[in-house]
């Protein structure tokens, strides 16, 4: 996909629905090792999602607080069923250096 030519203001997006939203990646920042968890599980965890370099387990609440990817599979689901319209997430692609 190349972007329209001739127009200074334009620009390429991504588009990725809702509903093809497969997985979450989560991207250790201490060793950079990678963990892709089913969106579908997500909510389903029993317990932390661990890092599979050095066994980092990924907080994303606190005590008080709830699980931020809790919530986020909780939305992704109710979303998912939201009736009348699709959801999308909108992604600016940088364009390309001349
Ligand atoms: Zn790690």
């Amino acid at each position: 996909m190349s972007p329209p030519r001739g127009d200074a203001v334009s620009e390429t997006i991504l588009k990725i629905l809702l509903s093809e939203l497969a997985s979450v990646r989560l991207t250790c920042q201490r060793c950079k090792a990678v963990a892709e968890v089913p969106i579908d599980v997500l909510g389903d965890r029993k317990q932390g999602i661990t890092c599979p370099g050095c066994g980092a387990v990924a907080s994303v609440g606190g005590r008080h607080q709830p699980d931020a990817l809790d919530a986020l599979a909780e939305a992704a689901k109710g979303l998912k069923q939201f009736r009348g319209f699709d959801v999308a997430f909108v992604v600016p692609v940088p364009a390309p250096a001349k």
